[in-house]
């Protein structure tokens, strides 16, 4: 049996995977075990922010592998401490957890903003207001939260009290509050549900109606975060403040780390006890946290997104305007969408036979979350393979 076979017979069958062997990256290439070579349009699901075999990246991964990998949160050490001064610098908020995905970080976020309504209202019965095609992981609170019923339905009771709003329609966040809303969850752009941004008008509206309220403001930068827009935050494009801002995928670029940060109104709800995990915020970690801010600051990673994202806007501008199937295109920086005016699906799979790796995104979606490193040559190298795939629809 070749690994696929294998794979298939012993991975429970949670993931629609390509039948593609991956055995090594370099730069913003992949290869498979056949020696096939794929540009990476991707990512892995836009966490790989420097590609593959980035060297101030490895380099200091080995060096912490070699110092200490794990402690456990009872003790400091340097390296984590340093993650999180650079995680509260860069943010301007007050104070980090560490959490291992993007979820667990959603669920610290979630419990944060219910245990400050708790210290207020001394009861535990807050609601939370959320959105339709939202994705906030896979977790069965982060779940609940996710306004998709496909991914809820088998698996319920859910927590309770969740209701979902449209994204940029403040009216239909106003008709749900409640004197019980405790906090509004909202990506400042959609990735799985489609790569749908929030206005500015939009997003800056929750600001104003969560400060009349006092409502907790949750920005979801799981996916748009960490320079990916080319923006740090994506938040600073917004001009928008939030309250707690949930990070994971870019914040490693690769291990398994997320964060929820808190403001100082938020941070001290927090005590000894409230949350934790074994391995959240490890050295290992918080070695690649660290040294990702360090990358993206020294190697002028947001102007190279900011200019590189900017010809990569103009070229789906040109495959717009020449392909009836492709209605337009939407995003901010290296997360971009290209709207179909049918199911993507096909047109991601021919991509990737066509060794350009893209995803999905809602139903009508290519999403392309392409390294933060791409260059101008290799989108020109996607162009051209979106132009062969898009002719044959
Ligand atoms: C990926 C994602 C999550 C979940 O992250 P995991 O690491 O898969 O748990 C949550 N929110 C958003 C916006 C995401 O894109």
């Amino acid at each position: 049996m070749n690994y696929y076979e294998q794979g298939e017979k012993y991975f429970l069958h949670a993931y629609g995977r390509q039948k593609i062997v991956l055995d090594h990256g370099q730069g913003v290439e992949l290869y498979d075990t056949d020696g096939k070579r794929y540009l990476d349009f991707y990512s892995g699901i836009g966490v790989n922010s420097f590609g593959y075999g980035y060297p101030k990246y490895t380099q200091a991964l080995h060096a912490q592998i070699d110092k200490l990998m794990h402690v456990s949160n009872y003790f400091y050490t340097p390296i984590a401490t340093e993650a999180a001064k650079k995680v509260v610098e860069a943010t301007k908020l007050s104070q980090v957890f560490f959490a291992n995905s993007g979820a667990e970080a959603i669920e610290g976020a979630l419990k944060l903003a219910r245990k400050a309504y708790f210290m207020k209202h001394g009861k535990a019965d807050s609601e939370i207001i959320s959105f339709h095609s939202s994705f906030h992981g896979r977790t069965t609170g982060a779940v609940k939260l996710t306004g998709n019923a496909h991914y809820q339905e088998a698996f319920g009771p859910l927590m309770n009290d969740v209701k979902y709003a449209t994204l940029n329609d403040l009216t239909s966040v106003k008709a749900l509050l409640t004197d019980k809303t405790a906090a509004i969850i909202v990506e400042p752009i959609q990735g799985e549900g489609g790569v749908n941004p929030c206005t500015k008008e939009f997003l800056q509206g929750l600001r104003v109606l969560c400060d009349e309220h006092d409502l907790c403001l949750i920005l979801d930068e799981v996916q748009c975060g960490m320079g990916r827009t080319g923006y740090l935050f994506t938040y600073e494009y917004y001009d928008v403040k939030p309250d707690i801002v949930c990070l994971a995928k870019g914040l490693g670029s690769g291990v398994p780390v997320g964060a929820f940060v808190a403001n100082e109104k938020y941070a001290q709800a927090m005590e000894p006890g409230d949350h934790g995990s074994t391995y959240g915020g490890n050295p290992f970690v918080c070695a690649a946290v660290s040294t990702v801010f360090d990358i993206i600051a020294e190697d002028h990673i947001l102007e190279n997104v900011k200019e590189v994202s900017a010809y990569l806007e103009k070229q789906l501008d040109a495959l717009t305007n020449e392909f009836d199937c492709v209605e337009g295109h939407r995003g901010l920086g290296f997360m971009q969408g290209l709207v179909l005016n049918k199911p993507a699906g096909a047109v991601v799979n021919e991509m990737i036979a066509h060794g350009v790796i893209v995803i999905t995104a809602g139903t009508n979606v290519v999403r392309m979350l392409p390294p933060l490193i791409t260059t101008k040559e290799n989108v020109d190298e996607a162009m051209r393979v979106f132009r062969d795939v898009l002719s044959m629809q």
